[in-house]
């Protein structure tokens, strides 16, 4: 990314907003966040493809046109929350800078831009304030497992995480969603489930994450959660080895995650830490064997942790499990809390509590 203005905060008005993407999967859940939270909107604009230009949609009990995206688009737009994949957010965002918007952008086309700050609000918020116009939202697997390390690394240094995830369907957009669902319904009639938009049928099925893999054998997914996870919070030499995996879920990826720390970390304090965490709730009952599970985050901001215990095969780790509603969490709703933090950035009291990385960056 290349640019030259500045734009640390959002002007304190009624702002112009435009959603890029607005009818996907990340689009629909930032309209319904845009309506629920605090964010002063004057204008919406919902931009899209050609596919979807002059489809109506209603916005707080307006109808609403969705237009192609175009060079006149950003013309007197204050906020563009851009979800609609990497090369049309490499492709527009520039754009919209140049007419003086700020950009929160859902892909991954520029996280790890060194000029782009890359923001967990509950993590780094104080990045979000240096930016040059882009803002980037990091990885949705990240987002979640970083809610849960930055906490835990404030307390004691983390040296090494292990990380397996259990990634939804939806985290592969809107149409993965309806496969899913389709394709469930065809195993169920006794037929042959033909995948169009995965690469495999995800009906009572799995796979290994379908991003392309690298010479080093690890795929993309992978090793954004290696890179976002370091520059999120400022830990460049962190080692994170991480094993993607798509499953049959709907919505809302699950984590297993094996963190090694410097020294022991007594499971009760890491239980007291991420039981106050800011983004976080514990949702963990030995006796009764219940844990979190994607159904208890659907639809819902907090990343849920629980069966938090001492790795048996060495002193220095813990394991721990989580889940967390990645297209509100891991997309939307960070991107909103971005925003917001614009919003006030000269009233430090509403940004959220402090972290690992806060004082590291
Ligand atoms: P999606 O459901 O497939 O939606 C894609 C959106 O992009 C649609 O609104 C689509 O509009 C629009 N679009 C596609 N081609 C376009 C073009 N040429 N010009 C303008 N708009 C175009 O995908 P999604 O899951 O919402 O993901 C969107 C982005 O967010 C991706 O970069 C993804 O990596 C990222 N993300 C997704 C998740 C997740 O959990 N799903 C989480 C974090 C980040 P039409 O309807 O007109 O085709």
């Amino acid at each position: 990314m290349s640019s030259t203005a500045s734009f640390p905060s959002l002007p304190n008005r009624p702002l112009t907003v435009a959603v890029l993407g607005a009818t996907g999967a990340v689009g629909q859940e930032l309209l319904e966040l845009l309506a629920e939270r605090q964010v002063p909107i004057a204008e919406l604009r919902l931009l899209a493809s050609e596919r979807s230009a002059g489809r109506q949609l209603v916005w707080k009990g307006r109808e609403l046109t969705i237009e192609a995206v175009a060079a006149g688009s950003f013309e007197g737009v204050d906020l563009v929350l851009a979800s609609a994949g990497g090369s049309i957010s490499r492709r527009w965002a520039p754009v919209a800078v140049a007419a003086g918007a700020v950009v929160i952008d859902n892909s991954s086309a520029f996280r790890l831009d060194p000029e782009v700050p890359l923001v967990v609000p509950e993590v780094n918020p104080q990045a979000a304030l240096e930016h040059q116009g882009i803002i980037a939202n990091p990885n949705c697997t990240t987002i979640l497992l970083t809610l849960a390390l930055a906490p835990l690394q404030a307390r004691r240094p983390i040296r090494r995480v292990v990380v397996s995830t259990y990634q939804s369907a939806s985290g592969a957009g809107a149409r993965a969603m309806e496969e899913l669902r389709t394709l469930s319904r065809t195993v169920l009639d006794g037929g042959e489930p033909l995948s169009e938009v995965l690469p495999h049928s995800l009906a009572f099925n799995l796979f290994l994450h379908n991003s392309p893999l690298q010479p080093s054998g690890y795929c993309e997914e992978e090793l954004k959660m290696l890179h976002e996870t370091r520059k999120i919070m400022a830990l460049p030499q962190l080692r994170l080895t991480a094993t993607c995996v798509r499953v049959p879920v709907l919505r809302a990826h699950s984590e297993a995650v094996n963190i090694e720390f410097e020294q022991p970390f007594p499971v009760e304090e890491a239980r007291a830490l991420l039981a106050v965490a800011p983004g976080v709730e514990l949702l963990e009952d030995f006796a009764a064997n219940r844990f979190p599970m994607p159904t208890d985050v659907t639809g819902r901001d907090p990343v849920a942790i629980g069966r938090i215990r001492q790795d048996l095969s060495d002193p220095n780790a813990l394991e721990l499990w989580l889940c967390g509603d990645q297209i509100r969490k891991g997309a939307a709703l960070n991107a909103v809390q971005i925003a917001e933090l614009l919003l006030k950035p000269a009233q430090p009291a509403q940004v959220p509590a402090p972290s690992a990385a806060r004082g590291a960056v």
